[in-house]
């Protein structure tokens, strides 16, 4: 029997956040972007990257950690982005209740924004590339003024702050004003607010390096309906043989939705040559 995938990842997406406020209520040094495991402080990699260029030094102490979360990016791919990553989890649980909850003329007016925003992203083509562009001039910025900008409106560490501050003290911070920042200049890309998280990218980097667990199509069974290229987030073409390790976050929707059941995983692939 197939495991149902979907209801494995709404399950496990859920998972998640409850464990980190039960971390929260027990006092346990678990977030969404760092895990204290005693010995070792399982860092996010964008953490690691600022830390050392706003305090010109490489700090040791997150060495270790900053190796093993490489490791398991290398080892995953994007899979945090998929499986675990709040602002994921909150952007699809938001467009799910707005979907269900709009009225009628409101959802005119959305639609009709999407469309707008459509024709935007057809004359400027933002995307991935100028995504890392962005990323590379915060970072040049955050070196020249020794100042960790990034984590003021990090998606990820602004919802993860704000839930254990709910979990704890039942009450949200002001900061969250902040997630406005990367929603905002995700307008302008393609794929939103996904190219412009420096979080991602700097995981779509390191998972350049993955071969492992990558979907891929069984030619002999496909038969080019294209559902699995206008299902996945990312606009991957797998049919035409175009993985992406840079942009997959490994949410294996693709498998879930071909009815022909033509994707699989391949467990190790041989690099690029
Ligand atoms: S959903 Fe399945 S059949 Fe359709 S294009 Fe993708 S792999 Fe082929
Ligand atoms: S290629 Fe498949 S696993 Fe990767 S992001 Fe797209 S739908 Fe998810």
């Amino acid at each position: 029997m197939t495991p149902d995938l979907a209801k494995m990842r709404r399950y496990w997406q859920r998972a998640v956040p409850i464990a980190v406020v039960i971390a929260a209520w027990s006092g346990l040094p678990v977030t969404f972007c760092a895990v204290d495991l005693g010995i070792l402080k399982l860092v996010c990699p964008m953490g690691f990257v600022e830390c050392c260029l706003s305090t010109k030094t490489v700090v040791t102490r997150m060495l270790p950690g900053f190796v093993l979360s490489t490791a398991l990016v290398v080892l995953l791919g994007r899979a945090f982005c998929g499986w675990v990553c709040p602002a994921r989890i909150a952007a699809h649980e938001a467009d799910s209740l707005i979907s269900k909850s709009l009225p009628r003329p409101l959802e005119r007016v959305r639609n009709a924004i999407g469309e707008l925003r459509q024709r935007l992203h057809g004359s400027i083509e933002l995307s991935w590339g100028d995504g890392l562009a962005l990323t590379a001039g915060l970072l040049l910025g955050i070196a020249f003024f020794s100042f960790p900008a990034y984590s003021i409106f990090c998606p990820v560490g602004v919802l993860s702050r704000n839930l254990i501050e709910l979990a704890v003290h039942i009450r949200l911070r002001w900061e969250l004003i902040f997630l406005s920042v990367p929603l905002a200049a995700g307008l302008f890309f393609a794929l939103g607010w996904k190219c412009t998280c420096p979080a991602g990218l700097i995981r779509g980097l390191l998972a350049k390096a993955n071969r492992t667990l990558q979907p891929v199509v069984d030619l002999e069974g496909c038969r080019m309906c294209g559902k699995c290229v206008k299902n996945c987030e990312f606009g991957i073409r797998l049919p035409n043989g175009d993985f992406d390790s840079f942009a997959c976050s490994k949410c294996l929707k693709c498998l879930q939705d071909c009815s022909q059941k033509a994707v699989h995983l391949k467990v190790l692939s041989r690099p690029d040559k």
